[in-house]
């Protein structure tokens, strides 16, 4: 049975058929799937999905693909961040922590629905133009479902997430150049070849992958939509994903009351077009030049970034942005008082949360849900001039008892500063 009846233009409304498109040919706006909500609220209920599949295909009748490929994607743990929370001064947080994907990113959703969708169009290749996360996933996904693959990345990318795609044995491509040279080219590449492009010429089923984050948050929340959301942005897709998936459960049944959430955007300093038009109070998004240790987040001239300030706009949400070095205590932050340990698009979060919480933005009532979209190992780059080891000692006992006495005292004595600083 399906829940879908074709594409339909975001901006005119013109409809199109369920095929690999992905702009209206009269006014280039981008082409969005269409569901039949009154079908999906007669055959779903939130028993029913209680009962599905612990991935996102718990969540089928919401996708524009249902699929037999499922690498494990998706229903990762909401986890209670209570320690984080007392040090921000929150009083009730959550991480959605997408480190835990098979390709230990939020990607994989993405590319679940995306590859689902490929392979229902017949198509048997499949490409990306990646940041690096994207990479991985799609290489991974195309791996396990035997389809021809082609991965376009910028040169300069993280040695972690070029072994991390490169494992899967895809046709690698290292582009001189940064995200949005990658993507102009592949949208020359894509008019050459036959190729489902991922997240260019079936963008509209990609993009819908990213609702799983949203529809799994409010179930583990006990089906109630969060006071106010934390997200990552690098095109922005995400963003507005999240926002209409929880539009999209209450129109199907699934909520008590319409949902009432602030939209909050993260970004790097050094990638920042979205929080800067939003800080400037326009929805003109100027393109910038990314200079972050965030790539997974340096999207330059992000696609959905007019669509996502109106959600910003209209949900009363705000924007941030992090430094190189608040990102690196950002992952610090998480990694000291939850036991993450996410990459910089996480410390992005963590950092932009911090400022919000700080500078009023987010009530310390709220409850607040941040999205923790990637896993530590694939930049370790990012914290390695920071961390190292405690001691380094001869493989005896008495050298790691006098080492240890002088790192007891050294503790000792950060303890008792810290109590006579309170003390005065
Ligand atoms: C791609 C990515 C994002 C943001 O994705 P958009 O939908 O393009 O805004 C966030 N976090 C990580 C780790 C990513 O790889
Ligand atoms: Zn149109």
């Amino acid at each position: 049975m399906s829940f879908t009846s074709g594409l339909k233009c975001r901006e005119c409304g013109r409809e199109y058929p369920e095929e690999a498109l992905h702009v209206c040919e009269f006014c280039f706006g981008p082409l969005e799937v269409v569901y039949d909500y009154e079908k999906i609220k007669g055959a779903i209920s939130r028993e029913s999905i209680e009962r599905g599949p612990r991935s996102i295909w718990r969540y089928k009748e919401l996708l524009p693909a249902s699929s037999d490929l499922d690498i494990g994607t998706g229903y990762t743990p909401l986890i209670k961040a209570d320690n984080l929370a007392a040090e921000l001064g929150l009083k009730e947080l959550y991480l959605k922590n997408d480190t835990l994907n098979p390709t230990w990113s939020f990607k994989d959703r993405v590319v679940s629905v995306a590859l689902a969708k490929a392979i229902e169009l017949g198509y048997d290749t499949i490409a990306c133009a990646s940041t690096g996360n994207l990479a991985n996933s799609v290489a991974a996904h195309a791996a396990k479902a035997g389809l021809k693959c082609y991965v376009f990345i910028p040169r300069d990318l993280e040695p972690g997430k070029i072994m991390a795609s490169a494992v899967y044995g895809p046709n690698l491509v290292a582009v001189d150049g940064n995200y949005d040279d990658v993507n102009r080219l592949c949208s020359e590449v894509a008019g050459q070849y036959d190729w489902a492009f991922v997240n260019i010429t079936i963008r509209p089923y990609y993009a819908e992958g990213s609702k799983t984050l949203g529809f799994e948050t409010v179930e583990q929340l006990g089906w109630k939509v969060p006071d106010h959301v934390v997200i990552p942005v690098a095109s922005g897709s995400m963003l507005t994903k999240i926002h209409k998936s929880f539009k999209e459960m209450h129109k199907v049944g699934l909520l008590d009351e319409e949902p009432n959430v602030r939209v909050s955007a993260a970004q790097a300093e050094g990638c920042n077009p979205v929080t800067t038009a939003f800080k400037n109070n326009t929805f003109n998004v100027k393109p910038v030049k990314p200079d972050t240790i965030a790539k997974s987040l340096a999207i330059g001239n992000p696609a959905d970034g007019y669509y996502g300030l109106k959600v910003l706009e209209e949900t009363g949400g705000s924007a941030e942005d992090a430094s190189d070095e608040e990102i690196v205590e950002g992952i610090k932050l998480l990694a000291r008082t939850e036991g993450i340990f996410a990459e910089t698009a996480g410390g992005v979060t963590v950092a932009c949360l911090k400022k919000l919480v700080e500078t009023g933005k987010i009530d310390k009532d709220e409850t607040t849900v941040a999205y923790i979209t990637g896993g530590g190992l694939k930049t370790l780059e990012a914290v390695a001039d920071d961390l190292g080891v405690t001691m380094v000692i001869e493989p005896t006992l008495e050298a790691f008892s006098s080492s240890l006495e002088s790192v007891e005292a050294r503790s000792q004595t950060i303890k008792v500063q810290g109590l006579a600083t309170r003390e005065i």
